[in-house]
């Protein structure tokens, strides 16, 4: 099999150099194992945690062993009950394209009730995280305004949709005029600012109307010192990622926010929220319920970002992390 290992902990940005391609020989499966085939591979920016040697609330990969990653896989040999040869699997394989992994960590897929690359997306974790985020720690409502960062990305894009379904308004921060008129034009965000223009302290001001009831926080770095003086008092920040600050060596530039950012928490009361989805997975048959309804009647639309070669993960990897990528990045691994 080939796999992409991590070969040193990365400095900032990851290399290739820190991310080789490696071949494996797999043994056969052995009782209650399956081999399977890679066909997507998901790339996520929780991975950047996973290659550092910082704690955090999972594990980081052992030197030598394949980066983490969830993947949509052909089963091609089985020894365990329940999956056969063909089935179509969710699993954690890692950056690979074949695994032997037990039986009872495969999801089965059912292709036809829609494309199975959505399963790392719109209907996988990042449609979970969006819909989780949202309703459970938000708690949003019909007529709250709602801030989202990363508005074009897996989770955002998701975020500012369900928020309009719930009845609120949505109004998204990204980078650059394409995603931000997609993010308006496509899924139907009431507003989109462009955080990379000079203007984005005054454009956000006029979007925020009277305030935002709701901060879904996917970046941290300047997006969120520019937002969190526009939030209503009691308002709810559900603190989902901070990729602005995933790549520092160092503390980052500038005058300490820290008293500012505390300030406003504080005289606002606002309630801030970290979360990490796989906590609420009693909540995964009410989102999934909810999200097939949404895609099958139109409510909710999705973007992938599907490239080509398990060779070439580590940079579509740099890519997600510096906004190169246009929705949910997946790498095709394999025929589907
Ligand atoms: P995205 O598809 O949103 O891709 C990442 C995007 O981050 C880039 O496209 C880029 O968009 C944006 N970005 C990168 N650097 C910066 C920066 N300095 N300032 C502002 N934006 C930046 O990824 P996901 O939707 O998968 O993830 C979004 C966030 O959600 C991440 O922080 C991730 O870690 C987090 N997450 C958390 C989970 C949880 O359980 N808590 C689960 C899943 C994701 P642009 O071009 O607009 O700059």
């Amino acid at each position: 099999a080939r796999q992409i290992v991590l070969a040193q902990h990365p400095h900032g940005m990851p290399t290739d150099e820190d991310l080789p391609l490696r071949e494996k020989t797999l043994d056969a499966p052995a009782q209650g194992e399956v081999l399977v085939r890679v066909i997507y591979l998901s790339l996520d920016p929780y991975m950047r945690g996973r290659m550092s040697q910082a704690k955090s609330y999972a594990a980081g990969v052992e030197i030598g062993q394949p980066i983490t990653a969830e993947s949509i896989c052909e089963v091609a040999d089985s020894k365990a009950d329940g999956l056969s040869k063909g089935d179509i699997v969710l699993a954690r394989t890692g950056w690979v394209d074949h695994a032997v992994i037990r039986g009872e960590d495969c999801r089965k897929i059912d292709p036809s009730l829609a494309p199975i690359s959505t399963h790392l997306g719109v209907m996988g974790m990042p449609g979970f995280t969006a819909w989780v985020g949202l309703i459970v720690h938000g708690k949003v409502k019909s007529g709250d305004r709602v801030c989202v960062s990363s508005a074009a990305g897996a989770v955002g894009q998701i975020v500012g949709q369900i928020a309009k379904a719930k009845g609120a308004t949505a109004i998204g921060i990204a980078g650059g005029p394409e995603k931000c008129q997609e993010v308006e034009e496509t899924f139907g965000f009431d507003a989109c600012v462009d955080y990379k223009t000079g203007d984005f302290k005054s454009s956000l001001e006029s979007a925020a109307g009277d305030g935002f009831d709701i901060y879904f926080e996917n970046v941290g770095g300047d997006v969120l010192f520019k937002v969190l003086p526009l939030m209503k008092e009691f308002g709810r920040v559900p603190l989902c990622g901070m990729i602005a600050w995933y790549n520092l060596t160092s503390a980052p530039e500038g005058p300490d926010m820290a008293p500012q950012i505390w300030r406003n928490i504080l005289s606002k009361k606002l309630t801030v929220r970290g979360f990490i989805n796989y906590d609420d997975i009693e909540h995964h048959d009410a989102f999934l319920q909810d999200m097939s309804g949404w895609l099958k009647d139109g409510t909710v639309k999705y973007r992938e970002d599907i490239r080509d070669g398990l060779e070439n993960a580590p940079a579509y990897f740099r890519d997600l992390l510096s906004g190169g990528n246009r929705g949910k990045m997946v790498v095709k691994v394999g025929e589907d």
